[in-house]
């Protein structure tokens, strides 16, 4: 797996980059113990399963199964190579790796991504030159501070200008010898028909760059200064930039989001910026994608309590529909901010305190309840009312997926608009029919598929197991395991070489679990690896020596089998020198098994 990056690297990589600190990131951990938990980034859940250990460098999900180290986690978590995942934490930790370390397939691969980010950072680096001090920028300037945009926020959200003219931009990346096959790749430049040259994709226009959340631009939106259509533009999707999962404005919040436990979730770049003029730190915007499975998850990892606000109430009727089912199951407690009239964040700010902000906050509603009083609002309690409301809370009732929920919040509706219950149950039951997805039945995860033995297992296995598990948390018991020679019995082949992984490591004792993940290469592996060492069995000397025993009595017993059967046969075809040859050997058995027991 390490390729062509030197192991002593790798371990300086691991080594400085601490696990609990990467996954903080995008999980909320809670310590217990020595150790911490979270709720999974990789499957949905209500209850945390996912566990860190903070000692031996490893996680693991008792959920999903997934577990390794750091450079497991990175992979995992931002859908990257191995060598990119390297590279990634060699930078954050400040560790240089020799570029010629790597080989030709992950240098092309982290080349790609590699340059798209740089690109798009020679692109922001120019539009906000354009904006700061070029003649060009001088409208743009004046239009930001119409839009009462302070000098420290465009600072701080590097926000430019794009002139307008075609090749401002081609000319600065050519002047910058950046390539303009990786400025086509990133969306900034558009190579002309018949590769007759290239010309600026952005013109005229403020620019936005978007940050993940490792300050890395991946794309950028940009915006006209007047009515003119389209309003923005954003970058294509590239290797990078994903909209389904990228949230402009979260590499700032993420930490009001922790302080705050919650997220304020709008709709366009210039209303998370007023809302951070305003101190309300803890807000992110989609970009036209409306807010997605993705964003939810993503967010989860920084607070629990999410609040959208939405430029309308038609359009928040719409999005919300759209979203019920997701939030329900992410289990996140997601509320409705009403504005005022056609007003969004950014228009309401430019009038109203941060402290009225926060008093329709403070009447905002739960999601299903916003939808139910809109719907009320909208057709009233008259019986074709009724009927009105009912069938457009049927969508989004039927896409939530837990049965109890989804009964408390049609009990409540029912009582609200003075409904039979059970009627309203069966319709929406027969709504969920329609749809068909088999959301009902879905699991939450597939346990028993990505699970790494079957639920049945046999002694042998539960015991290799054991063993493997006693090498990983109690390392000083490894010398007593290898010379009893246990492992060349085992008769699981993955547990065996796993044993033979321990054997051959030769570094320090607390490291042993995190470096052996590092060298396995796979990745079912290194899920087993975690799983079997972040248990938390209080082993001793006398414990260890215990198990070793058992699993000896136990490799007796079954050697011991055929020679029995072999002794049967023998008298009954009365052979008395086979028969005395096998008492014999019986006889030295039992002497060994007295031996090996102690
Ligand atoms: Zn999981």
């Amino acid at each position: 797996m390490a390729g062509f990056i030197p192991e002593e690297k790798l371990s300086e990589i691991k080594n400085a980059s601490n696990l609990v600190d990467i996954v903080s990131e995008v999980v909320l951990l809670k310590r217990a113990g020595k150790d911490y938990w979270g709720l999974c980034p990789f499957h949905s859940e209500k209850t945390a399963s996912f566990k860190v250990d903070p000692e031996k460098q490893i996680f693991f999900c008792f959920g999903c199964r997934t577990g390794g180290n750091v450079f497991t986690f990175v992979m995992k978590q931002e859908n990257i190579s191995f060598a990119e995942a390297v590279k990634t934490l060699a930078g954050r930790c400040g560790v240089e790796i020799p570029e010629k370390g790597l080989s030709k397939a992950q240098q092309r691969e982290m080349g790609e991504k590699q340059s798209l980010v740089e690109t798009n950072r020679f692109g922001m680096d120019f539009f906000r030159n354009m904006l700061a001090s070029h003649s060009s920028g001088k409208n743009a300037r004046e239009y930001l501070g119409s839009r009462q945009l302070q000098e420290k926020t465009i600072n701080e959200f590097h926000i430019g200008y794009a002139p307008g003219g075609w090749d401002h931009l081609v000319g600065y990346l050519t002047s910058k010898k950046v390539p303009l096959k990786s400025a086509v790749q990133s969306g900034l430049v558009i190579a002309k028909q018949g590769g007759r040259g290239y010309y600026d994709r952005f013109r005229e226009r403020i620019m936005f760059p978007i940050f993940n959340i490792s300050e890395q631009v991946i794309g950028f939106g940009g915006r006209v200064m007047d009515d003119t259509l389209p309003k923005y533009i954003n970058s294509p999707e590239t290797e990078v930039f994903n909209k389904r999962s990228s949230l402009y404005g979260l590499n700032r919040a993420k930490k009001a989001c922790r302080t705050n436990d919650s997220v304020f979730i709008v709709e366009g770049y210039f209303d998370v910026l007023s809302m951070h003029q305003a101190g309300i730190e803890h807000t992110v915007a989609t970009l036209g994608t409306g807010l997605t499975q993705e964003h939810i998850r993503i967010l989860k990892g920084f607070c629990r309590r999410f609040f959208l606000v939405y430029d309308s109430d038609e359009a928040g009727i719409k999005a919300t529909e759209r979203i019920v089912g997701a939030l329900v199951k992410e289990n996140v407690e997601a509320r409705v901010v009403p504005l005022p009239g056609e007003s969004d964040p950014d228009s309401f700010l430019l009038e109203k305190s941060p402290e009225e902000f926060m008093l329709l906050v403070s009447k905002s509603l739960g999601v299903m309840n916003f939808l139910l009083e809109s719907a009320i609002r909208k057709y009233g309690l008259s019986a074709e009312g009724k009927i009105r409301i009912v069938t457009d809370l049927e969508a989004p009732l039927s896409s939530i997926d837990d049965s109890v929920k989804r009964g408390i919040y049609i009990r409540e509706i029912a009582e609200r608009i003075d409904l039979d219950e059970p009627s309203l149950l069966e319709k929406i039951r027969k709504a969920q029919e329609r749809r068909g997805d088999g959301s009902i039945i879905q699991t939450k995860h597939q346990e028993s598929t990505s699970d790494a033995f079957p639920i049945m297992e046999k002694t042998e296995l539960r015991l290799e197991k054991k063993l493997v598990a006693m090498m990983l948390q109690f390392p000083v018991i490894i010398p007593q395991i290898k010379e009893k020679h246990l492992v060349e019995h085992f008769t699981d082949p993955m547990l065996q070489s796993i044993a033979r992984l321990v054997f051959d490591y030769r570094g320090d004792p607390d490291g042993i679990v995190s470096e052996i993940i590092m060298c396995v290469g796979d990745k079912h592996m290194e899920s087993v690896i975690a799983q079997l060492a972040v248990g938390d069995d209080a082993w001793d000397e006398k414990g260890g020596l215990k198990l070793i025993a058992q699993f000896q009595r136990r490799l007796f017993r079954q050697q011991k089998k055929p020679l029995i059967n072999q002794i049967k046969a023998a008298e009954a075809s009365n052979d008395p020198d086979l028969l005395e040859k096998l008492l014999k050997e019986k006889q030295a058995q039992s002497r060994n098994k007295e031996f090996s027991s102690f």
